[in-house]
């Protein structure tokens, strides 16, 4: 029986994996991919502290899963299908049925495609989801924003402040964000918008040339070397559906509501990273989160 099975070994439950089986918990973290999580999708990342040499997300998540083994927490290379509690947490594999006294979930947000052309294949070389961590490599230069929403107008704006032009595409006529970011994006000089527009493709050799846009009847040829892409997101919560009942309780974007401690309405199940409620969405917020669940456990157990 483990003491702690973590579910996901992206930044957050690699975290927790390191803390909890330093503090001498028997962890296990289950990964259905290769461990590192989205950001091993990011070409830098210069916003870690204490990580001042520009690296690839590859890079710096690559020392992340030998610092949680060294303690003696195990990572398997399986996908978790489902959880349930009975008088411990069942954690449903793909070939078997693992039991655990505690469980933190880690399995992050995927973010939604837009369904263009070459969007898969020019991620982390010119296509973003994250306008904070990778804004600063356009300095001066023009970007494409996708989308009407909250997020990809208030990206928009952000963007605006580093770039020379940022071209807002929207599917739509109308958008969907707040009137008041709506209106700082109307009078924002560096956003230029495009509505009934749709990115058809994103070319370019190594790295992202350029998207052809249709709209209305037209196709534009726009010359950008960073597309954003802001459609919104899908946090990967399916493992906390029982049926078609969550086994806590979530929150309205669908995310997991969880306390100061990161633990759920479920006793003994913490949620971590860009899964939980109002995460910031960044590597340092999703390893802090797991050593705060971690440290928790530490000391519910201790309580006895
Ligand atoms: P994730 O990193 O999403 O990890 C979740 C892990 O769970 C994944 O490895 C996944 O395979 C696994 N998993 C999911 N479901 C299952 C399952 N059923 N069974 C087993 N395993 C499962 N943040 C920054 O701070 N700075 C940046 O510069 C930056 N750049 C970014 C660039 C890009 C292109 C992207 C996409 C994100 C970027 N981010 C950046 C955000 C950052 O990557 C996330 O905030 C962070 O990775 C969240 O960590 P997490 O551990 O919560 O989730
Ligand atoms: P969202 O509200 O779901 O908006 C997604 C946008 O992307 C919509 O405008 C949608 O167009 C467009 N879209 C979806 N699929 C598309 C596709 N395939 N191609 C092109 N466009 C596509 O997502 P979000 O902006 O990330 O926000 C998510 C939630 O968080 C929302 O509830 C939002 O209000 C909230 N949020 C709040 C704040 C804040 O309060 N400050 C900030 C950020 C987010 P349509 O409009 O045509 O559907």
């Amino acid at each position: 029986m483990l003491d702690v099975a973590i579910i996901g070994a992206g930044p957050a439950g690699l975290s927790a994996g390191l803390y909890a089986s330093r503090m001498g918990l028997k962890t296990k973290i289950f990964e259905k991919l290769n461990p590192g999580g989205q950001i091993t999708l990011s070409s830098e990342i210069e916003n870690y502290p204490g990580v001042c040499d520009v690296k690839s997300g590859l890079e710096l998540m690559e020392c992340w899963p030998k610092q949680a083994q060294k303690f003696g927490c195990e990572i398997e290379i399986n996908i978790v299908s489902k959880i349930y509690k009975e008088d411990n947490f069942k954690i449903v594999l793909n070939d078997r049925v693992e039991e655990a006294k505690n469980v933190i979930i880690a399995t992050g947000a995927s973010p939604k495609r837009a369904g263009f052309e070459g969007e898969e294949e020019f991620i982390g070389r010119g296509v973003s989801t994250c306008a904070v961590c990778d804004g600063f490599f356009y300095r001066n230069q023009e970007v494409a924003v996708i989308g009407g929403g909250d997020t990809a107008l208030e990206e928009a704006i952000y963007l605006s402040g580093i770039a020379k032009k940022v071209y807002l595409i929207h599917r739509r006529d109308k958008f969907r964000a707040a009137p008041a970011t709506i209106k700082r994006v109307l009078s924002n000089d560096k956003i230029k918008i495009l509505y009934n527009s749709k990115v058809k493709k994103v070319y370019g050799e190594q790295f992202v040339e350029g998207i052809i846009v249709n709209q209305d009847n037209k196709e534009i040829d726009l010359k950008v070397p960073g597309v954003f892409v802001f459609v919104g997101n899908i946090k990967n919560t399916d493992i906390l559906k029982d049926d078609k009942e969550f086994i806590c309780k979530m929150c309205e974007d669908g995310s997991v509501c969880v306390d100061l401690n990161m633990q759920t309405s479920l006793k003994g199940l913490y949620a971590v990273g860009d899964i939980r409620a109002n995460s910031p969405k960044q590597v340092v917020c999703a390893a802090s989160d797991g050593a705060i669940a971690a440290l928790a456990i530490v000391k519910e157990i201790n309580k006895g």
